[in-house]
C-alpha cells in the first residue's frame, strides 16, 4: 500500500522558475558570444520573453518590469522597484533586490549603494 499520498514537492514553481534564472545568468552568456550558431541566434531574440512570461505567470504582474521585478539575487521574490550595486562590482550595476536579499547583503558588508524606487539612496 502507498504511503505517500500527498508527497511534499521537491521544490515549489517559484523556487523551480529561480533555478533556471541562476543557470542563466551563470551560462547565458554562451548563446551571446561572436560565433553563435543560428539557433542561439533564436534563442537570444526569445529568452527575455520567455522569462517575462514565466515570471509574470509565478509573480504576478509586477514581474514584467525589470526595475520592478524580481530580485536578481535570488529570484523568488519581487524587488518592488529597490537596487542595489554591490562593491567590487566593474560594471557598476544597480540591480533589483528583494528586501531579504538587501539585508542579508548588508549584514555581509557587500552593499555599496542601495536605492528606493525613487532613486533615493536608502543605505544605513
Ligand atoms: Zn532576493
Amino acid at each position: 500500500m502507498k504511503k505517500n499520498y500527498n508527497p511534499k514537492p521537491e521544490m515549489t514553481r517559484k523556487e523551480a522558475l529561480a533555478v533556471v534564472h541562476k543557470v542563466y545568468e551563470a551560462q547565458g552568456f554562451r548563446i551571446f558570444r561572436e560565433d553563435a550558431t543560428e539557433e542561439e541566434k533564436a534563442l537570444q531574440e526569445q529568452i527575455h520573453t520567455a522569462f517575462r512570461i514565466l515570471d509574470v505567470a509565478f509573480h504576478g504582474e509586477g514581474a514584467r518590469y525589470f526595475s520592478t521585478g524580481l530580485c536578481s539575487f535570488c529570484y523568488l521574490r519581487l524587488s518592488h522597484g529597490f537596487q542595489v550595486r554591490i562593491k567590487g562590482d566593474s560594471m557598476r550595476l544597480m540591480r533589483p533586490c528583494c528586501p531579504g536579499c538587501q539585508e542579508h547583503l548588508q549584514t555581509e558588508q557587500k552593499l555599496e549603494r542601495a536605492e528606493d524606487w525613487e532613486g533615493k539612496e536608502v543605505m544605513p
